[in-house]
């Protein structure tokens, strides 16, 4: 987590400390390593994992994805034609422009 740690301190005022890494507290507010219950299946809490950690994280993964392949289709939907060369309409603009000069 990132941010700061936010418990509130003995002045009365959340703690401006940033968080243990992959925590939401501080070390000295409840964030320290080996502190807390374990994650998973080794809590006696869980369940099946659909609203985990990495769940969470697969399905904002796969959204993003989805709206960065909307994000090309629509930008490729937008792109005008003409910049794009006809190969067939140059060929028959060169024949054209030969013709005269040809002997
Ligand atoms: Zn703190």
């Amino acid at each position: 987590m990132d941010g700061t740690c936010g418990a509130k301190n003995r002045g009365g005022l959340p703690c401006r400390r940033s968080p243990a890494v992959g925590k939401r507290r501080c070390r000295l507010h409840g964030g320290a390593p080996r502190s807390g219950a374990p994650l998973g299946e080794a809590n006696g809490n869980y369940r099946h994992g659909r609203y985990g950690r990495a769940a969470k994280e697969l399905r904002r993964k796969l959204l993003a994805e989805g709206i960065e392949r909307l994000r090309q289709a629509e930008a490729r939907a937008r792109a005008p034609r003409a910049l794009v060369p006809n190969l067939a309409t140059t060929d028959a603009l060169a024949r054209i422009t030969n013709e005269g000069t040809k002997t």
